[in-house]
């Protein structure tokens, strides 16, 4: 079964035509990454899934619903999420407050108005939202950083913390926008060993990156386009050996 179908995606900004009639789609549980050189699509195409804006034509299916013109929260609340390259995290709170604020959507269905008729229920759904937070910091291996504030953290783990956050939505997928950009081997290490983990647990996971060892190493399928159109697609050992792909990276 497909978990997110792109079909004939176009974008243009003012006259320029960012993705042109672009079509993939994921398999549920997999690993899907959408590579290409710099300019090609990749960004405008990932934003256009998680509802940042919409496309001028084409259609986005999640879980077989069209969410084509959703907005982030709704994409999001259907079990749709994301990390971003710039981080958004508050660096004002500890990892764990990170963590709590990123689950609360999910978890605090009562709202303000209950919380104070129903105190037992805001109590409960309380209760549960620490569990979980709980449960996703030793899952990814943050329990030692947990009362840490943000804003003092190192790059790398801020990244871990951004996906951690991801997770505490329970999302059927992941939308990652260059995981291992700015990482080093060490870390990129760490990443890929998490994303694994992540995968195993059940989630399907969908990737723009540059870094190709990371790349060639999580992936089951890759989606190639240069100019915004799709010019390969297939499982790391055919991408490495495609002409057509190794002459757009390498640029004649
Ligand atoms: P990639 O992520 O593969 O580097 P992008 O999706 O960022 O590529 O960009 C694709 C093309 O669209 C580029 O030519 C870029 O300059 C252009 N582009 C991206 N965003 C905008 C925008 N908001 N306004 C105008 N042009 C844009």
């Amino acid at each position: 079964m497909n978990i997110l179908e792109v079909k004939n995606l176009t974008k243009r900004f003012s006259g320029l035509v960012a993705v042109n009639d672009l079509s993939f789609e994921v398999e549920e549980h997999s690993i899907h990454a959408l590579i290409g050189p710099n300019g090609s699509g990749k960004t405008t195409t990932i934003n256009m899934i998680g509802g940042v804006f919409p496309p001028s034509e084409g259609q986005i299916l999640f879980n077989g619903s069209d969410i084509t013109k959703k907005n982030t929260h709704e994409i999001a609340r259907l079990g749709l999420g994301r990390t971003f390259q710039n981080i958004k995290l508050f660096n004002s709170l500890t990892v764990e407050e990170n963590l709590m604020v990123g689950g609360h959507m999910s978890y605090a269905k009562s709202g303000i108005v209950n919380f104070f008729f129903d105190f037992r229920n805001a109590r409960r759904e309380e209760t549960a939202l620490r569990e979980e937070t709980h449960r996703v910091l030793e899952f990814m291996h943050l329990e030692e950083i947990a009362k840490r504030q943000v804003g003092g953290l190192p790059y790398g783990m801020l990244k871990m913390v951004e996906l951690a956050r991801t997770m505490m939505t329970n999302p059927r997928l992941i939308l990652l926008d260059e995981p291992a950009a700015g990482l080093n081997p060490s870390e990129r290490r760490e990443l890929i060993d998490i994303l694994a983990r992540i995968y195993e647990g059940g989630v399907t996971l969908f990737l723009i990156e540059h870094n190709m060892d990371v790349v060639m190493n999580i992936s089951h399928v890759i989606t190639v386009i240069n100019f915004g159109s799709k010019i390969a697609e297939g499982a790391p050992v055919e991408i490495q050996n495609n002409p057509e792909v190794i002459r757009a990276y390498l640029g004649d």
